[in-house]
């Protein structure tokens, strides 16, 4: 049984005050909290059997490569990734991208096309960029509607024999839109594209199969999961890793090394140059555990109740708008107060101890087609409470009395 008291009980940090205020953190697109589970898994791992991984032979480094190797399997299991090998730790989203884009240098050519959407985080636009520059490929991008949604005639439009790759979030971090992913991945492989997708908004909420979708590459960030940060994960089919270069040279990714030349290793280590974060890949799996143990159905019925709530009791607010009405969205409201700056708004929250998030969120594309300079985001998850999005409702008129 879904028990949100119950739940808030493994988080810490729930409990404390901010500005005299208990606190409401509805920033959780930005980075979710930490529970007890997670924060025990990484004192433990320093406590007891902290050592270098892969290459020891005495029992603690066998500890822990044993635990770093078990937390891959977890990983692997909860993707539905055919192999283990598949799953490439990495420091989060930002990094599997760049890993995958550094890949494709060698693989494109003038005349090539990358597709990209409009809903993009930078972290999913500026890499392609640069690989555009590195190997003359062009850059195209789906539209938008009003409602914050691809608009999946126009993606049609775009796709050809020219098409090499498609990148796409599975869901925006600015509006909370929810992808049709399946469909976008199932139309680029028709013409023989490879495709990429965001996981970082998606996988707090939802459980992807990479098996089902058929994606070739999907990466996350576990601190958007309950996980530590500087850690996440990319998943690539098999074929496309092994064609890959590598991405960075160093120690564990080798196979024989001479000043003649070097052999890499095989999957996932040609990929994971240098000692890693190995308590983040640890904490990453207790994260995964942990989450699985609430359950993703559990968690996407009673977020979505969360954000109706919400969407409800802020629309009732006079010359409120909402950015982002997508029937398919998640746990996101981004909003503005007609004729006030989101920045004052989000500052007024925080004395009230309500921590959101105010800006272009990494999305100044987005911004820039609304022609505002940014919004208030209040991002729920599975621990939040309709009491702390009353808190935020009453914030909200407090600050458009004081501001307007
Ligand atoms: C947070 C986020 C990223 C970047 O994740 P990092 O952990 O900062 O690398 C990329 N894409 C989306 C959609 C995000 O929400």
């Amino acid at each position: 049984m879904f028990n949100v008291e119950h739940i808030r009980q493994d988080f810490p940090i729930l409990h404390r005050q901010v500005n005299g205020k208990p606190l409401v953190y509805l920033d959780n697109a930005a980075t979710s909290q930490t529970p007890q589970a997670v924060i025990d898994a990484i004192v433990a791992y320093y406590s007891n059997y902290n050592a270098n991984i892969h290459r020891g032979v005495h029992s603690l480094s066998q500890e822990a490569t044993d635990a770093y190797e078990e937390a891959r399997i977890k990983i692997q299991n909860h993707f539905n990734a055919k192999f283990s090998h598949e799953i490439i730790f990495t420091s989060g989203t930002t990094h599997g991208i760049n890993l995958v884009a550094n890949g494709f240098s060698s693989l494109l050519k003038k005349g090539d096309e990358i597709i990209v959407s409009a809903l993009e985080h930078h972290s999913n636009i500026v890499p392609w960029q640069m690989l555009c520059e590195r190997s003359g490929a062009t850059l195209k991008v789906i539209p938008m509607n009003l409602e914050g949604e691809l608009i999946m005639s126009e993606y049609h439009k775009l796709l050809s024999d020219h098409t090499k790759l498609v990148f796409v979030n599975h869901i925006s971090n600015a509006l909370g839109t929810i992808n049709p992913i399946k469909y976008i991945i199932d139309e680029a492989h028709k013409v023989g594209a490879a495709v990429l997708i965001d996981g970082a908004q998606s996988c707090p909420h939802i459980k992807p199969d990479v098996q089902a979708l058929d994606v070739d590459f999907y990466v996350t960030s576990a601190h958007k999961m309950c996980g530590p940060t500087g850690e996440g994960m990319l998943y690539g089919k098999e074929d496309w890793l092994n064609k890959l270069p590598p991405y960075q040279g160093g120690g564990e990714m080798i196979d024989q090394v001479t000043f003649e030349k070097t052999t890499y290793a095989g999957l996932p280590h040609k990929f994971e140059a240098g000692t890693p974060n190995i308590c983040g890949g640890i904490a990453f799996g207790a994260a995964i555990d942990y989450m699985n143990g609430i359950g993703f159905d559990a968690i996407a019925n009673y977020e979505h109740e969360l954000l109706e709530y919400a969407t409800a009791k802020l629309s009732e607010i006079e010359g409120l708008k909402i950015y982002g009405t997508s029937k398919q969205k998640t746990s996101v409201v981004s909003f503005n107060l007609e004729g006030i700056h989101p920045y004052d708004v989000g500052t007024i929250l925080d004395k009230l101890g309500i921590a959101v998030r105010t800006g272009h969120h990494c999305a100044q594309p987005i911004m820039d087609f609304y022609k505002i300079p940014g919004t208030v985001r209040a991002s729920f998850a599975f621990y939040n409470t309709k009491e702390e999005v009353d808190a935020l409702v009453t914030g909200v008129k407090k600050a458009k009395m004081m501001l307007s």
